[in-house]
């Protein structure tokens, strides 16, 4: 079978690249290879009650299939340059900026209206934050929620379903050069193209660094974050939450002068369980629908660790840190802010005669036993930071989960259009190194989409 565009991954770079190559291009022969399940079938087992922990899946219906990574999360479309990848290095700022503006009315179009997008543009916050040795970093966000993203995935579907030829539960083996494009060599047979878009995100990584060894593209190594999910009562946060829904909060450290931030803000959400390549880590989501939402507010707190010569294995590093915490606690550890600062595990009794109630079940124990004490030192001082803007973050049945551990793609060398030294082979969203967001990698979609459509017209 011979296509004129073959995109490996169904998640949002692969799913952009297909939504408007169709629109641009409609006369292209297209496929997607998909290694997880249709959007219908991606089911996670852990149900809290019968299963509790995860099963290690042969495909993570968290991680793999339509919608990629992005299908169960909250949904939250970030417009920024300053966090979420840097497309804007290889496009420029201004066009990043549109097409992720672009990604958004699509969104809007196929479910998302009604939705809110938040701003920071004129907030109140940034001054109170810059007072308190916080900066509050600058972008717009569309909340869709776990929901209503799920709606908008599954409209998309349909509209591409007659389109393109999507086969799923099946992995690509391995990309070969021909004379004339790539061979795609799949668990269910050899495809031709002439173009190929890779975007098999943050659980292709393995496979991707495995297709840059073989056609010898160059790679980076990457950087990994590190830190803990912190969880309070929504109320604490809710003066930010309501105006900003998320906000990205920056602290430079008294004692290391390391950089702290929060990452992902869900309001009113829950805490859940990731699993990258078998290592389970900690995530949280939350739901635009209210009868679905908690009296909970959950956050990362994330330590940046760059590696310099002569260790280059950051996602290692991450890992290690990540399985010492899965040994210890079986899986996820939760601790008390309280029993933190004490220097005491938490147990079952501590944490059920505390005032928050945890919305994922781990196992109580000790964070400072798994953490780095650097990074540790540095989330406990930023705590108390946001305590002056947020008082109550640092109360002492403040929940903390770990390991919370952000692993990022080595990044790959490629052009300004994406393109790596291959013609017509291109990488795009999380698997290339470049972005970390639904925003940027569906933006890096759109963009490859435009180049391919635009030189075959
Ligand atoms: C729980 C959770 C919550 C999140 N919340 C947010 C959020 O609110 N906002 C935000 O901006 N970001 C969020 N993220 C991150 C976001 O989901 C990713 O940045 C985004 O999905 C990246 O898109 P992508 O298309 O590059 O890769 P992915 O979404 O990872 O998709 C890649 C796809 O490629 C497939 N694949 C991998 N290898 C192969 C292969 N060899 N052959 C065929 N297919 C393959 C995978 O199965 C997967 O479906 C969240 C992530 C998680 C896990």
């Amino acid at each position: 079978m011979r296509y004129d565009t073959i995109i490996v991954g169904a998640g949002p770079g692969g799913i952009f690249s297909a939504f408007e190559l169709t629109r641009l291009a409609p006369h292209l022969k297209i496929a997607v290879f998909e290694a997880g399940h249709p959007l219908s079938r991606r089911r996670c087992p852990i149900d809290g009650e019968k299963i509790k922990s995860c099963l290690n899946c042969k495909s993570c219906s968290i991680m793999s299939g339509f919608g990629g990574a992005g299908a169960f999360s909250d949904g939250k479309y970030n417009i920024t340059n300053d966090f979420g990848g840097t497309l804007y290095e290889y496009i420029g700022r201004k066009q990043a900026i549109e097409l992720m503006q672009y990604v958004d009315r699509i969104n809007v179009q196929y479910g998302g209206e009604g939705t809110r997008l938040y701003s920071t543009s004129g907030s109140q916050f940034k001054k109170l934050c810059i007072q308190n040795k916080l900066k509050l970093l600058d972008a717009s966000v569309r909340h869709l929620g776990t929901d209503i993203n799920y709606v908008v995935l599954e409209n998309l579907f349909n509209e591409l379903k007659d389109k393109v030829d999507f086969y799923f539960d099946t992995p690509v083996i391995d990309i070969e050069l021909t004379e004339d494009g790539y061979t795609v060599n799949t668990s269910g047979g050899k495809f031709d193209a002439v173009n190929c878009i890779i975007s098999v995100g943050r659980s292709g990584s393995k496979w991707m660094e495995q297709v840059c060894r073989a056609l010898d593209i160059g790679t980076r190594s990457n950087r990994v974050d590190l830190g803990v999910r912190v969880e309070l009562p929504a109320v604490v946060f809710s003066h930010l939450t309501d105006e900003l829904y998320e906000s990205k909060i920056v602290y430079r450290t008294e004692k290391f002068e390391d950089n702290v931030r929060t990452f992902c803000m869900n309001p009113c959400g829950i805490v859940v369980h990731e699993n990258t390549n078998g290592i389970v880590t900690v995530n949280g989501h939350s739901y635009e629908d209210k009868e679905k939402q908690t009296d909970n507010t959950n956050f990362a707190l994330l330590v940046s660790k760059h590696f310099s010569e002569p260790f280059n294995d950051s996602n290692g590093y991450g890992e290690s840190i990540a399985r010492l915490s899965n040994m210890l606690g079986g899986g996820v550890i939760v601790q008390r802010f309280g029993d933190l600062i004490r220097g005491r595990r938490s147990t079952v009794k501590r944490i059920e005669e505390g005032l928050v109630t945890p919305t994922l079940t781990a196992t109580p124990g000790d964070l400072s036993l798994v953490l780095p004490k650097r990074i540790l030192d540095g989330i406990i001082e930023m705590i108390y930071a946001l305590d002056k803007i947020a008082p109550g973050t640092a109360n002492d049945d403040t929940l903390l989960y770990g390991v919370e551990v952000k692993f990022y793609n080595m990044e790959v060398d490629l052009d300004k259009d994406l393109m790596t030294r291959y013609k017509g082979l291109y990488i795009i969203g999380d698997g290339s190194g470049i972005t970390h967001s639904l925003s940027h990698a569906s933006a890096s979609g759109v963009y490859v989409a435009r180049n391919i459509a635009g030189k075959a017209q």
